[in-house]
């Protein structure tokens, strides 16, 4: 608007907290929101790099685990009493089994992924609404482009990453009235501790490299720092009128 300063992609004076913080995208997400303005609490289960003392300015940490009620919880109640407020809730926390048809897969892999994956982020959701009501707050989920697509060998983690695009579309059609947006991301393969461990459980980590790079249009993966870009946009002001939207991250794959 004319005579209005731009405030773009900036997080001054908001606060942000962040799942699965401690590592690849989470505290990726987390050093892009610090670096724009915003005070930053990562929530993990084990202290990790986020947690350190190369901890950037701005930035928390909270031990906790998605899966349990009385962690989500207590990870909202503690950045309320560091910083007295919450505008962005990120869900990071996941994790894969791969290789793994249904007929494969055993009943506790199932049920881990779906607890992490998709009752981690219904809970932290469910503890973080009351108080992102009041801030007209954001939230955004860290989906996957196999949330939108079939993908061999991971059913579990392909089933939970939809389950996580339909909550998000859900949740944002059920809070629109209320000023809230709900949004996720859904990258394609990115250079994380994710995808290592499935370089390494192949034996050939540079041919596996090479094939992961492969599958997508634009040649290679990402870096946990371009989809941190992305969940910052659909954080900000920027993407003011962007609410239920899953957007690939992906180079291409989901284009085709
Ligand atoms: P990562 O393994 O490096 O990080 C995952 C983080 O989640 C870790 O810090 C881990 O400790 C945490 N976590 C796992 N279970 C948790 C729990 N119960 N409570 C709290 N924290 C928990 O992986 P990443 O690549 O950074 O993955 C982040 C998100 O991105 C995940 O949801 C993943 O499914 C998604 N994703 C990753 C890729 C990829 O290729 N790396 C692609 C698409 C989507």
């Amino acid at each position: 608007m004319a005579g209005q300063r731009s405030n773009a992609g900036r997080f001054d004076g908001r606060v942000a907290l962040i799942t699965g913080g401690t590592r690849g995208i989470g505290l990726a997400t987390g050093r892009t929101l610090a670096d724009r303005g915003a005070q930053v609490v990562l929530m993990g289960r084990h202290a990790g790099e986020g947690s350190g003392a190369d901890t950037p300015e701005g930035v928390a940490f909270v031990k906790g685990d998605v899966r349990h009620t009385e962690d989500a919880a207590a990870a909202v109640q503690a950045t309320l009493e560091l910083h007295g407020r919450l505008d962005v809730l990120v869900n990071s926390a996941g994790i894969i089994y791969r290789n793994r048809t249904v007929e494969e897969h055993s009943e506790e892999e199932w049920d881990a992924t779906f607890e992490t994956n998709v009752r981690g982020t219904f809970l932290m959701c469910r503890a973080a609404l009351p108080t992102l009501r009041r801030t007209r707050g954001t939230i955004v989920n860290v989906a996957s482009y196999v949330g939108l697509v079939g993908f061999r060998g991971a059913a579990a983690y392909a089933a939970s990453k939809a389950a996580v695009v339909n909550l998000t579309r859900t949740m944002a059609l059920d809070h629109a009235a209320e000023g809230l947006r709900v949004n996720c991301v859904c990258p394609g393969s990115v250079d994380t501790d994710m995808i290592r461990r499935a370089w390494e459980a192949t034996g050939d980590v540079e041919e596996a490299a090479r094939e992961w790079a492969a599958k997508h249009p634009l040649g290679r993966i990402a870096s946990a720092e371009e989809v941190a870009r992305a969940v910052a946009f659909l954080a900000s002001d920027d993407a003011s009128f962007l609410t239920g939207v899953a957007l690939p991250v992906d180079g291409g794959i989901t284009a085709g």
